[in-house]
């Protein structure tokens, strides 16, 4: 029996995602260094760390649009990087959410989920009205985005991600462009989404704030290097050390 988290799990339940030993190096410095990380089927785990740190460079290279110089990705058991093998990254089953999200302009928001999708016509009109039914925007299936609010095309950036049923979300940063004002709101819209359709989650954010509201489990990263990992409240309670409780003395 092992604990993540508050969940008690059985050692049958493997990991969605799982990296192991990932370095990569630019010039010689290494960005990301010895990185290991899991994320359990279901949960969100938070990568959080100061800006600068190596986030999205590890983000990156879990997508597969950056390279390792050392270590591992395992995805449900199977090995997708390392030891010479190298999945590309359309076929990882990753589902990617940025800051910069562009909706594509000149497609229908209905359009636009069903980009990534394949299957009959009415499969993908279902998973469509499925999906904006949970997002709570299906009004909006033949509008335009620009005929939208910011937090709406959000929302239809997450039903876009998710309607192909992505094995993980990887999400950078996903909601530093938006107002403070509607923030703490779709943080929590999404996280009820991301929850009910059951998707693993990997979040990257610099806001301990964020980690603490979203995460199951929080792993800390500090020039290149996880320094902690454990539930949100373990670790804003017991900070490794004086860096880590400066950097989480903000959030109230
Ligand atoms: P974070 O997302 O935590 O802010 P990044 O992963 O974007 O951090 O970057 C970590 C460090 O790696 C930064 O110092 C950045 O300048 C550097 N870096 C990222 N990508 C490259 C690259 N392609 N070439 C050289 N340095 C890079
Ligand atoms: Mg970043």
């Amino acid at each position: 029996m092992v604990f993540i988290g508050y969940k008690r799990l059985t050692l049958t339940e493997a990991p969605r995602l799982e990296i192991t030993n990932i370095t990569r190096r630019f010039g010689g410095r290494p960005v990301v260094d010895d990185v290991s990380l899991a994320v359990m089927p279901g949960q969100v785990t938070c990568l959080l760390g100061p800006s600068g740190c190596g986030k999205s460079t590890t983000l990156r290279i879990i997508a597969g649009v950056e390279r390792a110089d050392e270590g591992e990705i395992r995805m449900d058991g199977k090995l997708i990087a390392g030891g010479g093998v190298l999945v590309p990254p359309e076929a990882r089953g990753t589902g990617l959410m940025f800051q910069d999200f562009a909706l594509f302009p000149h497609l229908s928001v209905g359009d636009n989920v069903a980009f990534g999708l394949s299957g009959t016509r009415t499969e993908k009109r279902l998973r469509v009205r499925e999906l904006l039914e949970k997002v709570g925007l299906h009004r909006y299936v033949d509008n335009f985005p620009h005929e939208l609010s910011g937090g709406e095309q959000q929302r239809v950036a997450l039903a876009r991600a998710l309607a192909p049923r992505p094995k993980i979300m990887l999400m950078d940063e996903p909601f530093s462009g938006l107002d403070n004002r509607l923030r703490d709101g779709i943080r929590d819209e999404t996280l009820a989404v991301l929850k009910d359709e059951g998707t693993a989650v990997l979040l990257v954010t610099h806001e301990p704030e964020e980690a603490m509201r979203m995460a199951d489990e929080i792993a800390l990263m500090r020039r290149g290097r996880i320094v902690q990992r454990g539930a949100p409240y373990n670790i804003y309670n017991a900070p490794v050390d004086r860096e880590a409780a400066a950097f989480f003395s903000d959030v109230n």
